[in-house]
């Protein structure tokens, strides 16, 4: 029987990229089937405040697994990010976001003969993306920044098991413990206290800023990083820059229940429309997922198909040589098939 799993195009380059992968997993025959939900601006354009239908979100929890395109959510008050109350609503509590170096995706690490294969996992539901936040004066806004310990714990204990799963040796907790010794401190005591289950993998800490400056001047000391929420997010960002920017980011967003996989990237307004994004992200995304649905084989059938694509200097018009032809994300798509 085939899985059957939850999917939202989303706004933007969304549609765009999401045809793209859904076309390159029907040539590979992928045993799955989905259906698509309605979420994301013109939901929220239609009066959902939640940007979702309830059908959708009803789909969603019973299917537990929803492949995403990046949303848009209205700017203004009184509305809130699509992204993070899904990530609330669902408590997927793990955000995980792997970096690697790819062939034929020119990078100034990769020209230097530098391999970067490192993930990182971010909290995802506390620290101050709670969103509580108050003026206490006209010129004086604040922020509640919540780190609880069976919060830090489940995302702490995922990142060692992803970490063992992967065959990583070692795992850093990322931190600014120095200056917000309750918070931060919090977190790093209690990576400290779940890293003594796992005496195979050599636990250490960084503090965050340290953490910037060693990932740029040498990423490959790295394997699995865990942060909380903010920094994650931040840190996350500098990690795709490392590999060639937000066009090669995967993200999964991982609960008990539900489980989330989308781009690290937005809906890229600038280039919506025109036919030109680069789908690897959201491929690459949607190759994790096949793992976790335990469709390992045809995970493996896409990935080298998009690897050799790739290292045959095939690429869109966000990286690659310039010289060379910018395939638009059709024919690149195209291009991926005939390799499978
Ligand atoms: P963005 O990631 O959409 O774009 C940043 C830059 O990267 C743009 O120049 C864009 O053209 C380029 N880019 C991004 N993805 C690309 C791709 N696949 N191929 C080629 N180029 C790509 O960030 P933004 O402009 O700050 O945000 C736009 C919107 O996306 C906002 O409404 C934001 O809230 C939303 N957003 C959604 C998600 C999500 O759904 N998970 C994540 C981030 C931002």
């Amino acid at each position: 029987m085939k899985t059957k799993i939850a999917v939202a195009k989303g706004d933007g380059i969304g549609p765009e990229i999401m045809d793209a992968v859904l076309r390159i997993f029907e040539a590979a025959e992928v045993q799955l089937d989905y259906e698509v939900v309605e979420m994301g601006k013109s939901y929220f354009d239609a009066g959902h405040s939640t940007g979702m239908t309830a059908k959708a979100k009803e789909t969603i929890e019973s299917l537990g697994v929803l492949f995403k395109g990046p949303m848009e959510t209205p700017k203004g008050k009184g509305v809130k990010s699509i992204n993070v109350t899904a990530r609330k609503v669902w408590n997927t509590y793990a955000n995980q976001r792997d970096f690697r170096s790819l062939n034929g995706v020119n990078t100034v690490f990769s020209n230097a003969g530098i391999q970067i294969n490192l993930t990182i996992v971010r909290e995802n539901i506390e620290d101050t993306y709670g969103g509580i936040e108050h003026m206490l004066t006209n010129d004086v806004a604040v922020a509640r920044r919540i780190i609880t310990r069976p919060g830090s714990a489940q995302v702490i204990r995922y990142a060692f098991e992803m970490a063992r799963r992967k065959g990583y040796k070692k795992i850093a907790c990322g931190h600014k413990a120095n200056i917000m010794k309750l918070t931060d401190g919090l977190f790093l005591e209690t990576f400290y206290e779940i890293a003594k289950e796992y005496p195979d993998l050599q636990a250490t800490d960084i503090i965050v800023d340290d953490l910037c400056m060693k990932l740029v001047s040498h990423p490959e000391w790295f394997q699995a990083i865990v942060l909380t929420n903010l920094q994650g997010d931040i840190v996350s960002d500098l990690c795709a820059g490392l590999v060639g920017g937000l066009g090669f980011a995967p993200s999964a967003n991982i609960g008990d229940n539900i489980s989330i996989f989308e781009a690290v990237h937005g809906t890229a307004p600038d280039i919506a429309g025109r036919n030109i994004a680069n789908p690897t992200a959201l491929l690459l995304s949607g190759i994790s997922m096949l793992r976790y649905l335990g469709l390992t084989a045809n995970a493996a059938t896409i990935e080298n198909a998009l690897l050799y694509t790739l290292e045959k200097g095939i690429h869109t018009g966000d990286f690659g040589d310039k010289t060379t032809k910018a395939y638009n994300t059709t024919e690149f798509a195209d291009c991926i098939i005939a390799n499978l």
